[in-house]
């Protein structure tokens, strides 16, 4: 007995001092983007659209001194790799997603959210409602693949200043030569829905399906709206484009970006968005938020700290959401 086991262990010795015969290549992809929590009764799914590289010095407004010193201090070269993302929300009626990426507008690192809601168990068809915060091609984009509705049994819904600016052929010539792409690509993407009678905008805050209401943060764009989900006392503000730099932004929420339509306007709506969502422990969902861009606030100095999700398994109940500060 004790024989046998000395030879083990000595055979053991000459394998682990045996050469690797060869490197184990790398793999170099990452994981299904998408990931899943619970909010009430309701089941939200964030979805990967993927990311890309965006200079923030030169996009975002004020100070690029400062600006690159805070990327710094948050360890994070420029440019920036920034996280594009989709959510998708099962209210248990209906299932309705909200930005559907970019498509094959935006580079070969985007367009990877119709992989990822298949990845996270979910098929376009089932897609009852998609809710678009503002009809940028990186929120818009993918409504259309080969040229067809992605989701074919769905109804598009966004905010109808949003529809006015980016669908009319006069703001179109009107605008700078580098812009026009933007006003194209909304038109496009909307088309086929228009054409089925599958498209309607909303006016104002409204009640799209029960737990999910259009809140409008006009600033970015004309129409630009987050989206409210409550169920059982909790709630989930996907807040679209209300931010797209967290590491100068939550420190600073006055700081402003290039693509904003009007950053006076943008500005102090970011401000009245983080101070309610801070005060009310609200969910946060944010489109260019590190994925899954899931978290919470909590006033820190001039600005906010971001509380990211606590990775969940789901395999235990989660705990009820405590507000920020208690
Ligand atoms: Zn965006």
């Amino acid at each position: 007995m004790l024989r046998s086991l000395l030879g083990g262990l000595a055979a053991a010795a000459v394998l682990a001092l045996a050469p690797a015969h060869a490197a184990a290549p790398q793999i170099k992809t990452q994981a299904p983007g998408w990931y899943r929590m619970v909010l009430g009764d309701f089941e939200i799914t964030a979805l990967s659209d993927g990311t890309t590289n965006l200079p923030m010095d030169q996009l975002l407004h004020g100070r690029p001194q400062e600006t690159r010193k805070r990327f710094d201090h948050a360890r994070l070269p420029l440019p920036v790799e920034s996280s594009f993302n989709g959510y998708l929300i099962n209210t248990g009626s209906k299932l309705v997603l909200v930005d559907t990426g970019a498509a094959g507008n935006f580079g070969p690192t985007l367009g990877k959210l119709l992989a990822n809601l298949r990845a996270a168990g979910y098929q376009p068809e089932q897609v009852d409602e998609v809710y678009i915060t503002h009809l940028h091609v990186d929120h818009v984009g993918g409504l259309v693949a080969d040229g067809q509705r992605a989701f074919p049994n769905a109804v598009v819904r966004v905010d109808k200043a949003d529809a006015d600016y980016w669908l009319s052929t006069a703001n179109m010539e009107k605008a700078p030569k580098d812009m026009k792409g933007f006003f194209q690509a909304a038109m496009a993407s909307l088309k086929p829905y228009v054409d089925a009678g599958k498209f309607q905008p909303f006016e104002g805050p409204t009640d799209l399906v029960p737990g999910v209401k259009a809140v409008p943060l006009h600033g970015h764009t004309p129409g630009h709206n987050g989206f409210l989900v409550s169920s059982q006392g909790e709630q989930m503000l996907v807040w679209g484009d209300t931010m797209h730099a967290a590491a100068v932004q939550m420190p600073d929420p006055g700081v402003t970006i290039l693509f904003d339509t009007d950053p006076k306007a943008a500005a102090p709506q970011r401000r009245k968005v983080m101070a309610e969502a801070a005060r009310q422990g609200t969910w946060i969902a944010g489109a260019h938020l590190s994925f899954p861009g899931l978290g919470r606030l909590r006033p820190a100095g001039k600005g906010y700290e971001w509380q990211p999700i606590n990775y969940s398994s789901l395999t235990v109940a989660p705990a009820a959401a405590a507000p920020a500060g208690k």
